[in-house]
């Protein structure tokens, strides 16, 4: 198996940010969002984007979506330029956004009913997330019949099911109760270790973060810049597979003390 190891070399794959920037009109002046800003994520690589509320996160998240452009500097997937959205790189919100008229099965095979795929594929295909995200059980429930997280994993499935070259998620469960979280946390990392997806996700739990990610950005605040990149061991530790398991680790509280030290740096200025 050596082709992935050459894949992952080649210097035109994956996502690159760098020198990126983006200011928005204020009242007085500009407001700088994010400055400067450089980091890479390479194919199956999960990045976290961490930092204190509005140190840009969300703002660098819907510049790569293509939802934003860019003020300064380039985003790139693949070598190629972003400058709109694309199937390519599929988004899960934080809200729950479903369709209250389809089925849960209906909804996964929304994207793909739109992108034109052949039918049988698309059974497939979305048979196989529905599994995956655990809704078996209930798909040809109505999303009211669900619950939040269940609700959450209908979002999930049906970006899955589009298989994005790169898996976009903004605080995906911050809607979520604490113990339906920790469930969907603990989903998230079976199914990104079974399908080795790119992801890139924001949050400002630190837990998660630790939890998912292979690569941590923090970012300091006003204006949203790298203030360290760390690489947590956990997720490609094949023997955590619940919190707990995190928890226990040798290395964990080590790097969450950095980490929530380094959050409460920030928060003070
Ligand atoms: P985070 O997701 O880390 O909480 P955001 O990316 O939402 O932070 O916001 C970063 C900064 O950019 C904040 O100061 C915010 O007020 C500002 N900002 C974000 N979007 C806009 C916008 N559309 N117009 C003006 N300012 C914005
Ligand atoms: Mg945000």
């Amino acid at each position: 198996m050596t082709a992935p190891e050459i894949a992952i070399k080649d210097l035109t794959l994956g996502l690159k940010a760098e020198r990126l920037g983006k200011s928005f009109p204020g009242r007085d002046a500009q407001v700088i969002a994010v400055s400067d800003v450089n980091f890479a994520v390479a194919p199956r690589e999960v990045c976290i984007l961490l930092g204190p509320s509005g140190c840009g996160k969300s703002t660098i998240l819907r510049m790569i979506a293509g939802l934003e452009t860019p003020s300064e500097g380039s985003l790139t997937l693949n070598g190629e330029l972003i400058t709109k959205p694309n199937r390519e790189r599929g988004m899960v919100f934080q809200g729950y956004t479903s369709f209250p008229w389809l089925t849960v099965r209906e909804n996964v095979a929304y994207g793909l009913r739109i992108n034109g795929d052949v039918s049988a594929m698309r059974e497939g295909t979305v048979d196989h997330f529905i599994e995956q995200v655990g809704l078996t059980r209930v798909a040809n429930a109505w999303p009211h019949e669900l619950s939040g997280g269940m609700r959450q994993r209908v979002a999930l499935a049906r970006a899955l099911a589009n298989s994005p070259k790169l898996l976009l998620m903004d605080e995906p469960f911050g809607a979520l109760d604490a113990e339906t979280r920790w469930q969907m946390q603990e989903l998230l990392l079976s199914v990104i270790r079974k399908e080795r997806m790119t992801v890139i996700m924001v949050t400002h739990d630190v837990e998660e973060a630790l939890l998912l990610g292979d690569k941590i950005v923090f970012l300091s605040s006003h204006p949203g810049r790298v203030k360290e990149i760390l690489h947590p061991p956990f997720k490609n530790d094949t023997s955590i597979t619940t919190r707990e398991e995190l928890r226990s680790h040798p290395e964990y509280s080590m790097m969450e003390t950095k980490i929530l030290k380094m959050m409460r740096e920030e928060g003070n200025h």
